[in-house]
């Protein structure tokens, strides 16, 4: 029997609307769909009624199915000859762990496709009026993981600043400890930042302050995952397409 293929699709940050024609066009075919908790019910509802929808969702902390269980059950649907469409929120290949599945099939003989997704950070900038560049503000865009495991570790020094854009996956949980560290490499503590909580979606809220008032910021307006946290002076450029429903801290 011949194997099936592995694709690893993007979902983009939630708005159905933001799928690429080819992501659209696999979900509606799919026979199998492994999803992460990341990917929007409506994204999930183009699937066929008969498709078979496996959920993966990973929380912080408490993973449902380790990461080499997820591994091990794409490759062995499609060594028995089904093709898996493997669902991603975002982009597979940014902080989306598609590297490591797309090497665990090739190395067991399996064909791997991916397709990209509108990463959190191209969503959120479009939907909050942010650009992640600008010639008068920054010509620099870094994306760094802001999650607990080593953070510590992480040599972030140079990556924000006046000039460059800093954008934090994965940084509610240790706001505190990210303003600590970017404060302690030098960057000023009235560096402007952006909190964009759940982009592209009707219940987006865009929070502004400067950077010493990020913990407060978080924990204030209980800011909830997924939500990007944007460091630099592009979140200060006059915004019309936020400005009713932005809200400064006062700090
Ligand atoms: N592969 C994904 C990222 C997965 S890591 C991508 O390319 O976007 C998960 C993190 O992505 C979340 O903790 C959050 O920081 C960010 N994220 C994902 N969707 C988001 C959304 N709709 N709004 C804000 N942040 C989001």
């Amino acid at each position: 029997m011949q194997n099936g293929t592995i694709f690893l699709v993007g979902a983009g940050p939630g708005d159905p609307d933001l799928l690429t024609l080819r992501a659209a066009r696999l979900i509606k075919n799919a026979p199998l769909i492994v999803h992460d908790g990341l990917v929007d019910p409506a994204i999930l509802a183009m699937a066929r009624s008969d498709a078979q929808l496996i959920s993966v969702a990973k929380k912080r902390s408490k993973h449902t199915l380790p990461q080499d269980e997820i591994n091990a059950l794409l490759i062995s649907e499609a060594k028995a000859g089904r093709d898996v469409v493997r669902l991603k929120g975002g982009d597979p290949f940014v902080f989306g762990r598609g590297g490591e599945e797309m090497e665990d099939a090739h190395a067991a003989g399996v064909r791997v496709e991916t397709v990209p997704g509108i990463s959190a950070a191209n969503g959120a900038a479009a939907a909050s009026g942010i650009p992640l560049t600008h010639r008068d503000s920054a010509s620099i865009v870094s994306f760094v993981a802001g999650q607990c495991k080593g953070l510590s570790d992480q040599d972030w020094s140079g990556l924000a600043g006046v000039g460059r854009t800093l954008v934090i996956y994965m940084g509610v949980k240790t706001a505190p400890l990210i303003a600590e560290k970017l404060m302690a490499d030098g960057l000023a503590p009235d560096m402007p930042l952006a909190v964009v909580e759940n982009a592209c979606r009707p219940e987006m809220r865009v929070l502004r302050g400067p950077l010493a008032a990020l913990p407060d910021l978080v924990e204030a307006e209980a800011v909830q995952s997924p939500a990007l946290i944007i460091i630099g002076e592009v979140t200060a450029r006059p915004n019309a397409a936020i400005a009713a429903a932005l809200q400064e801290c006062a700090a």
